[in-house]
């Protein structure tokens, strides 16, 4: 199983928790599922606006080795020319 589907299983699990909380206060079956669902959605939007921003900051991605923001297929801190 890869991480990224590693991660969507802990988030549904979590959501799901929450939705019994829910059930647990007394709150109506139809009610929780639809606050679980639109927590869930809320997260996946937020998740992929913030992972858009983030590939339009870095295209290039980072150094693995420091973290630094590639440009032009190097690392400034890394991969110095001398
Ligand atoms: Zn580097």
């Amino acid at each position: 199983m890869s991480m990224s589907a590693k991660r969507e299983w802990i988030l549904i699990a979590g959501i799901m928790l929450f939705m019994i909380g829910l059930l647990g206060t007394g709150l109506a079956l139809i009610y929780s599922v639809i606050i679980a669902v639109v927590i869930y959605v809320g997260i996946k939007v937020y998740v992929g606006r913030k992972n858009l921003k983030l590939r339009q900051q870095i295209p290039e991605g980072i150094c693995a080795h420091c973290g630094n923001k590639i440009t032009q297929g190097k690392c400034p801190n890394c991969d110095i020319q001398t």
